[in-house]
């Protein structure tokens, strides 16, 4: 309660904007995710990992636009990226030559993408590969997990999102190699794909175990059906993507976030046999979208990827990551309390539980009002991390800034272990 009280007293530029935008936009905003009681910061601007509300506080970004914010608030490079395509004209009512710049960079990386094509956000990218999917093998159901989350109508998580779209979809439990051999067994001939996200992201950065994503492989291929591996939030966390780390060759690969630069952005791409089901020249889907090939984001990406995020800097931000992770669990383990921090290299999340997080059904338990208080106290400190515990590195975002946030968890730990 006093966090609260403080945070309300602080903050009075962002409570007035949002009591004001309140009455235009449903809980003041376009994006769910970003609202929490009693109310959200509005930001007013970024630099680097830095950001300051409306209230004039400094935070370290450590949410880095849920993990499509790799490159920070302003870098330089992309900044030119912009502005050069800008003057070039924004939008040119035509194929253009970065666009399959950008499309020959991401074949080039992720060797099992020998066909692209771009969307503007992850959720179109992973609707259009399902849509694939089902032309291709000529099947109906699309196997996914309980807590997969694949964008704003394709969310199986706890949260109800608003699965309404006409698909035919069978949700099993992450993590379960058993529960999906006896699925196939049941129903192999029906299925037209698996989809999977190679660790649970938004259901709190739980791996995918290499036995289980092995295994989808496998009963995939043997029942005919497509693997489609939802990488919109993953394919940073290794050089080349993280079924690739694992050894994995997904039939479809979905991508978005950080690859269009930090500017609206999604790809779906694979196999060239089930591509071609979109080549106006010869197959049967079409697939439009006005700012599919926006010079502006075709420009960002690939600077991005070009010059701040080649394979070697991803593999280093990875490694920053994991050793920061390790360190906070070590800190968890000393205080001995039932705090962890989940995930894979450069992403991960706080969890109020003990014992091993498999799946999401193992956090049923876990005490949301723990959450809120990890929240506003990191905030309090000057961290700006996600409600839901959610921490992001970015390639801006230095040793001070880390040692930061390890320096507010210590406090936390210090000051409510007995809660905890
Ligand atoms: N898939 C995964 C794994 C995601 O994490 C997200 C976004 O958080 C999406 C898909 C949806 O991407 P977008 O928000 O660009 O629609």
């Amino acid at each position: 309660a006093n966090l609260l009280d403080a945070f309300a007293a602080s903050n009075p530029a962002s409570r007035e904007c949002f009591d004001i935008h309140a009455r235009y936009l449903p809980g003041a905003n376009s994006r769910s995710v970003l609202f929490y009681a009693p109310f959200p910061l509005t930001m007013a601007r970024g630099e680097g990992a830095v950001l300051w509300d409306l209230d004039g506080h400094r935070y370290d970004d450590f949410i880095a636009e849920y993990t499509a914010g790799v490159y920070g608030h302003s870098a330089p490079e992309i900044r030119a990226a912009v502005i050069e395509a800008m003057e070039g004209g924004i939008s040119l009512t035509g194929h253009n030559l970065r666009e399959g710049r950008l499309a020959q960079l991401i074949c080039e990386r992720f060797a099992q993408i020998e066909r692209v094509r771009f969307t503007n956000s992850g959720t179109e990218a992973n609707l259009m590969a399902i849509t694939a999917a089902l032309h291709f093998t000529g099947r109906r159901r699309i196997v996914v997990f309980s807590g997969g989350y694949h964008g704003g109508v394709l969310g199986f998580g706890a949260q109800p999102a608003p699965t309404t779209v006409p698909f035919d979809f069978l949700v099993l439990p992450y993590n379960d190699e058993a529960a999906a051999r006896a699925a196939f067994a049941r129903e192999g001939p029906d299925i037209a794909a698996v989809l999977v996200e190679p660790m649970l992201g938004a259901s709190g950065c739980i791996p995918g175990r290499p036995a289980f994503l092995q295994a989808l492989r496998t009963l995939a291929t043997d029942a005919g059906a497509l693997l489609i591996v939802d990488e919109v939030m993953t394919s940073r966390l290794a050089p080349h993507g993280l079924a690739a780390q694992h050894g994995i060759r997904p039939d479809l690969t979905t991508l978005g976030k950080y690859i269009g630069g930090g500017m609206p952005f999604g790809a779906f791409g694979g196999r060239a046999d089930i591509m071609a089901l979109f080549d106006p020249r010869s197959g049967p889907l079409a697939h439009s979208g006005t700012f599919n090939n926006n010079v502006v984001t075709m420009a960002a990406g690939h600077a991005g990827l070009t010059r701040l995020f080649p394979p070697e800097a991803a593999a280093a931000l990875a490694a920053r990551g994991a050793a920061l992770r390790d360190r906070l669990n070590a800190r968890c383990a000393a205080a001995g309390v039932a705090l962890q921090f989940t995930g894979i290299g450069s992403v991960m999340n706080a969890h109020f539980a003990a014992g091993e997080v498999r799946r999401p059904e193992d956090l049923a338990a876990v005490d949301a009002r723990l959450r809120q208080l990890f929240f506003f106290h990191l905030l309090a400190q000057g961290i700006y991390a996600s409600p839901r515990g959610f921490i992001v590195l970015s390639l801006p975002l230095d040793d001070d800034a880390i040692a930061r946030l390890e320096q507010a968890v210590g406090d936390f730990l210090a000051r409510f272990a007995a809660l905890l």
